[in-house]
């Protein structure tokens, strides 16, 4: 029996934490692999070396190897910290170089913003030993976890990762050995890409789908995935059980839990995924798998991606034209623009991208030759609200329900995509409004 433990942020924010986690670890039986982010606040910390160079980079170093020293020396015995100093040391000399690496290459930044898994796994693996279980700490570079694509938005390789963590990990596994491994990110052409922020999520389910795992575990700061961002709607209630494709639509829709790109990788394995708490760790979790069970609700969980613009391109008669439709997608897809939503009318296609693309966007359509656009519009500063619910589209009335609900809260609604998903339905609100709208629908439907 193998399981895939992950830990983030929070969960390895501090000495107490690490401590936590590691008693989750030694009480888990079987086969363990753990995969750890970086302490909390470190990936900001490092991202802002990124954004906001300064020349005092030995100030950053120190003020880096400090936030770590000072955990380390909380945790462990003398011996303990002499060793871990050693292999410290020698990652803090990397990561100076790494700071001071060519800032105008591509991948500079995910060169540095990946330092920070590589500093609490060998925290957390150096207190296992402590403790007296073999455990060694790896890096996507010595695990083998290959990536592919562009900067600050890779992919895992999964063919190429199943052959390294088979070389590497798997032996590992049979002398007894708890593996604790670098997540967010993987190794391109020998040098670190990430796979987006929160990418832990994803890196541990592309692990257990290299090691043919019989569960993934997501340990996190809250008991489970919930009907609702808790910071947003107070009430927001645990749910027991969800399936891959509720999950993967909640998270892709922005249901912070869980890194987007999580569910894919275990799905096609049939590994079943357990969200649980760190600090609750009595909590049993949401268990998110290929068995539907309906619930009592309407909805399950409602999630929200905030940022977001309505691009709206005007032709005449677009409709009669699919290869001008095809056109625009095909012109914002060369910049690899993520398109959340598409509606089509007589005249007009209309897009939902994150505000941050827009003006990307338009460059790409002003390629299309001269005339054939007659119009863009942009509505920037939306929100896209996704429900989740058990038979969304086959019950009858829902979204009659749904809208009423939205209306009652003052909103008007935008832009609409239903039917699209058996599982949810996406409906896009202005930004200011999002959590009047989410509010009303927890209340009325799921609280
Ligand atoms: P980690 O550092 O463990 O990866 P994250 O901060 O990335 O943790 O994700 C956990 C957080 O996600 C929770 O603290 C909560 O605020 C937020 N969140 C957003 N939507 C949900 C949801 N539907 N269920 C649970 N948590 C959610
Ligand atoms: N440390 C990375 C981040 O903050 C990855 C993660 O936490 O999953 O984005
Ligand atoms: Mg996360």
């Amino acid at each position: 029996m193998i399981t895939v433990m992950k830990f983030g942020g929070t969960s390895v924010g501090s000495a107490e934490a690490i401590q936590r986690v590691a008693n989750i670890i030694i009480n888990t039986k079987g086969d363990k692999v753990v995969v750890a982010s970086a302490m909390s606040g470190i990936t900001n910390f490092l991202v802002g070396i990124v954004d906001n160079p300064t020349s005092d980079v030995d100030g950053i170093v120190e003020q880096f190897a400090n936030k770590h020293l000072m955990a380390a020396q909380q945790m462990f015995d003398d011996k303990t910290m002499a060793e871990f100093k050693v292999e410290f040391d020698r990652r803090l000399k990397c990561f100076k170089r790494a700071i001071k690496s060519d800032p105008n290459d591509a991948y500079y930044k995910d060169l540095v913003t990946s330092q920070g898994e590589r500093f609490s796994t060998l925290m957390l693996s150096y207190y296992l030993r402590m403790l007296g279980h073999d455990s060694v700490a790896l890096t996507a570079e010595t695990a083998g976890i290959a990536a592919i694509g562009l900067p600050l938005s890779g992919s895992a390789d999964l063919q190429a990762t199943a052959g390294g963590m088979t070389m590497r990990v798997r032996p590992l596994l049979s002398q007894g050995i708890i593996p604790v491994i670098t997540g967010f990110y993987g190794i391109k052409d020998g040098a670190p890409l990430t796979f987006g922020r929160g990418g832990s999520d994803y890196s541990a389910a592309v692990v257990a789908n290299a090691l043919d795992a019989d569960i993934l575990e997501i340990w996190t700061d809250v008991d489970g995935f919930m009907t609702a961002d808790p910071r947003i709607i107070s009430g927001a209630i645990k749910i027991e059980e969800m399936t891959f494709g509720e999950a993967a639509e909640l998270a892709y829709f922005g249901a912070k839990v869980l890194h987007p790109r999580t569910i894919e990788p275990v799905r096609v394995k049939h590994i079943p995924l357990k969200v649980r708490n760190s600090f609750r760790p009595e909590e049993p979790g949401t268990l998110i798998h290929n068995l539907r069970r309906k619930g009592d609700g309407l909805l399950k969980s409602v999630a929200t991606k905030n940022d977001l613009a309505i691009v709206t391109i005007s032709s005449a008669e677009i409709a009669y034209r699919p290869e001008l439709v095809a056109m625009i997608i095909g012109k914002i897809a060369e910049n690899n623009i993520i398109i959340y939503s598409i509606s089509t009318s007589l005249s007009t296609v209309a897009i939902l991208v994150s505000n941050d693309e827009v003006t990307s966007v338009i460059q790409k359509l002003n390629e299309i030759d001269d005339g054939v656009i007659e119009r863009i519009d942009v509505k920037n500063n939306v929100s896209l609200v996704c429900c989740v619910g058990d038979d969304l589209l086959s019950k009858c009335g829902v979204t009659g329900d749904i809208f009423t609900a939205v209306k009652e809260a003052g909103v008007n609604v935008e832009m609409i995509s239903e039917g699209a998903s058996e599982v949810s339905l996406n409906f896009v609100v202005p930004m200011g409004m999002v959590e009047d709208v989410v509010a009303v629908l927890h209340e009325k439907y799921i609280g």
